[in-house]
Parts: structure tokens; C-alpha cells; sequence
């Protein structure tokens, strides 16, 4: 979820440290990172390389921000944690109006949380105690898509449609039903694209009778897919039918908007581009960007209040809603308002996707460059006709990764797409990126294109 799996030690990394008491994953040590700044992050060597991934599509407004750290300075020196049960906090209050005015009419309920699992797991068990509060106690079945990934604590991981970061977990879990991500792009049924769209959202309305609606508490999608499916967006008819498909059952509608939610797409939220308003968001990532860990439930009164009413939400974090973190979140809005930045985001995206896309032509192992502003992703295959998937063993997106990152570029990637093992790279600069950077990204990602190339024998 935060890092690709590397197969060679980058050029920089160093070997005669002392060994790590860290532990994240069985990979080789990294260079250690000194100082970030903008779009750039330096290694001790005084190496600059650019954070094309925004780190884990976190850092939105790119490092080193002032207004951020001043803000951050200024809270600080008054107070860095203040428990919720014995005092409000003015940058708690100032944030949750801040993004209700961000989020479609009557979401204007935020429960603040310090990550992305958090936030997910709080609209699951919101979800269960409204259903619980309201007489519908036999709903608790939520269903989800594969592949997906919507966290790594247990209930968002039952959730998730990722056979790596579930099987493990499997007996412990009580694994959610699962529909097809909508992967249109790969279908060759001579449907057009809004017939797909349509096609896919029915496979909801389809598990939800099979299910037994009476049992079916909600549904969970990414609006624009994260790092699972590769920025991921289904053909414009999907969303309003899902919708309505929810409203049918009486099944809640939880957008996961981690990943797409903050800015990122172009919009504030991913859901913001066909105007679908969900009855749950998670937020995370882009909201505290880097600076502080946060994360956000927002939700109707209409949702919120007979749970209030039965007793309150039984539910919470030690940390949500500290005055650190919400003072980070405020001044990230600040400075995304101040800039312009979600309309950065927008024409910086296309930019660079008209960029990547103009790719195919030189490199023909490039299948689909896809995503919405700048959550962009490149999927490589062995035949851009029929889509056919790289052989697994050239371990081509980790490839691209290493070999990207030796050049001084970072991207992100995973092996997954539509329930069958594929190759991307995601492509997600800070929303900070310039014409000029955007030149610079796309130089060595094109000469890291030709290594990839020669080395796999494209
Ligand atoms: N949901 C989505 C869509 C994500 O991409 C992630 C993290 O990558 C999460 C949830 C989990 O967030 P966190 O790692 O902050 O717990």
C-alpha cells in the first residue's frame, strides 16, 4: 500500500550502515532522505530526486510548504494536543466547516481520524450503528469491488479485493462480497461505453438480490481508482446508476476518496466529476499532505443523528481531531485556495496524460495511459490489440520503478487489473508541478521507457 517492492538496490543506496531495527518489507535498504522541497526530496549523497508520486499521492501541495510549516509553528506554540471529551479545538471546528463546504450539500458531518484505514473504517462502522439505530440490524454486508484496496486494519482490509493483503488474514476476517472493478478498457464485446458502464453497475444491483438486500448495509467503491487498479475510471454511465442502484436497496453509498479525494483528480473530490453525492466519504492523504496524519469521515445529520440519538457513536481515535494535525489540514486548503491548485491539477494532468499518451506510438508495450488530472496511470502489456498482460516473471512495473528511480524520478506501481495480474506505473506529481517539471518528468521517463525496453526486450 505505501511502497513498491524493488528487486535491485538503487544506485544510491547505502551499505555500510549500520543494520535497521525498522521493518516494512523484505527489500533491500533505501537511501536515506536529508531534506524535501517542492517536487524535490535530496538524499545524503546530495542526490535530487523528483517525487513523482507525491510519496504515496500524499504530499498534493508538494514539500516544504511554508504557509503549512508556519501554521504548524504558530499551533504549536499554543497547543499540540487537546483531548476532544474535555475541550473543542478552533482548528478541529474551522476544518470540518472548511470541508463541509467542500463536499456536496447535506455532507456536512466530519469525524476526523489520522489516516486513510481509519477513515475507512469509521464509515463501515458508522454505517452498521445507523443501520443498528434505525430498526436494520440484519444489514452488515458490504459489498466491494476487485481488485481494490481500502486500507490495512481489519475492517478495511475485509473490504479490500487484494488476494495478497487478504489471504493471510482470511479466517480472521469476515470477508465482504465482491463485484468486477469496472476495467472497461479491457473488454473486446462491441458494447460501447456507456453500455459497459451500465453493464458493470448492474453487477451491483445483480449481488445485492443474491446477497438478500435485507442483509446488504452498504457498498464501497474508489470514485477514481488508486494505486489497485491503476487510476481507474469507469465509462460515465457507472456512477449515476450506481447510485441509484444503492438508493433501490436501501444499501449506503461509501466513497473512498483516499487516493482521488483532496484535489488530486482536478477536482476536490473524485465523485465531484459526475456530481454524485455518496451518503460516506473517507478522506485522507492529500487533506493533512504529508505534513500531519489526517483523515476524515463525512457524513449527513440525517445518517449521523439517530445514532447520536441511540447512545452515540462507539467509535474514536486517541488522536482525532488534534489541533496540530487540523492546523496542517486548514492551511493545506489555504494554499490549494491561494494557487489555484485543484485547477493546476486539472491542466497539469492533461498535459502530462496528452504527454504520456503521445508515448504509445514509440513504445508499443504502453496497453492504456488513463486517470483524471494528475492521478495518472501507464499500463504496460505484451500486445496493445487484445491487452495481453507482460509475462509475470519480467516483473515489468517493479523494473520501471528501479530503473525510473536510478534516473531521479520516483513512481509508484503494482501488479493488479481486473481480477488478473497486470503491469502499472502511476504517474502523480505534487499539484505544485510546472510546464518545465512536467518536461523534466516526462525526459526521464521517456529514457527510462528505452531501458525498460532493452533490458525486458520489448
Ligand atoms: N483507501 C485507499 C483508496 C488507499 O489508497 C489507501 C492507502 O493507500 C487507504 C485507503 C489506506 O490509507 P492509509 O494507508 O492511510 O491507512
Amino acid at each position: 500500500p505505501t511502497a513498491t517492492p524493488t528487486t535491485t538496490p538503487p544506485a544510491t543506496a547505502g551499505d555500510n550502515r549500520p543494520p535497521s531495527h525498522l521493518f516494512y518489507q523484505a527489500r533491500q535498504r533505501r537511501p536515506m532522505a536529508t531534506r524535501a522541497e517542492g517536487i524535490y526530496i535530496w538524499d545524503e549523497h546530495g542526490r535530487r530526486v523528483i517525487d513523482g508520486s507525491s510519496g504515496a499521492m500524499v504530499v498534493n501541495i508538494g514539500h516544504g510548504n511554508r504557509r503549512v510549516l508556519d501554521a504548524m509553528k504558530r499551533q504549536m506554540d499554543q497547543a499540540t494536543f487537546i483531548y476532544r471529551l474535555h475541550f473543542e479545538n478552533a482548528p478541529a471546528e474551522d476544518l470540518a466547516a472548511a470541508l463541509a463546504a467542500r463536499c456536496p450539500a447535506g455532507l456536512d458531518r466530519v469525524f476526523f481520524v489520522s489516516g486513510g484505514s481509519e477513515a475507512v473504517e469509521s464509515c463501515l462502522k458508522l454505517a452498521r450503528q445507523h443501520a443498528v439505530a434505525t430498526g436494520q440490524g440484519s444489514r452488515y454486508k458490504v459489498i466491494s469491488r476487485f481488485p481494490s484496496y481500502h486500507g490495512s486494519t481489519m475492517g478495511a482490509l475485509s473490504v479490500t479485493g487484494h488476494a495478497a493483503f487478504t489471504t493471510p488474514f482470511a479466517p480472521m476476517m469476515h470477508e465482504s462480497p465482491k463485484i468486477a472493478a469496472p476495467t472497461a478498457y479491457l473488454d473486446r464485446d462491441g458494447l460501447d461505453m456507456a453500455a459497459r458502464g451500465r453493464r458493470y453497475a448492474d453487477m451491483l444491483d445483480e449481488e445485492i438480490r443474491r446477497q438478500g438486500p435485507e442483509t446488504v448495509l452498504a457498498f464501497i467503491m474508489e470514485p477514481i481508482g488508486g494505486a489497485s487498479t491503476g487510476a481507474l475510471v469507469a465509462p460515465d454511465s457507472y456512477y449515476p446508476r450506481i447510485r441509484e442502484i444503492c438508493d433501490r436497496h436501501g444499501v449506503l453509498l461509501i466513497h473512498d476518496e483516499v487516493m482521488c479525494g483532496a484535489g488530486r483528480t482536478g477536482r476536490y473530490l473524485g465523485g465531484d466529476h459526475w456530481g454524485i453525492t455518496p451518503d460516506l466519504i473517507a478522506l485522507s492523504k492529500g487533506l493533512g499532505a504529508g505534513y500531519a496524519p489526517l483523515g476524515a469521515m463525512i457524513a449527513s445529520e440525517k445518517l449521523v443523528r439517530p445514532v447520536l440519538d441511540a447512545g452515540g457513536f462507539q467509535h474514536g481515535f486517541t488522536y482525532a481531531g488534534n489541533p496540530l494535525a487540523a492546523a496542517a489540514g486548514l492551511a493545506v486548503l489555504d494554499e490549494i485556495d491561494a494557487h489555484d491548485l485543484i485547477g493546476n491539477a486539472a491542466r497539469m494532468g492533461d498535459l502530462l496524460k496528452s504527454r504520456l499518451d503521445a508515448l504509445k506510438r514509440r513504445f508499443p508495450f504502453i496497453g492504456d495511459v488513463r486517470g483524471r488530472g494528475l492521478l495518472l496511470a501507464v499500463e504496460f502489456v505484451s500486445d496493445p490489440e487484445t491487452m495481453a498482460t507482460l509475462p509475470r516473471a519480467l516483473n515489468a512495473h517493479a523494473r520501471m520503478v528501479d530503473l525510473a528511480f536510478d534516473r531521479g524520478l520516483i513512481l509508484y506501481s503494482r501488479r493488479t487489473r481486473g481480477g488478473i495480474d497486470g503491469d502499472h506505473v502511476l504517474v502523480c506529481p505534487p499539484m505544485i508541478v510546472t510546464e518545465a517539471q512536467i518536461d523534466e518528468i516526462m525526459a526521464i521517463f521517456t529514457d527510462t521507457l528505452e531501458a525498460l525496453a532493452r533490458e525486458l526486450s520489448l
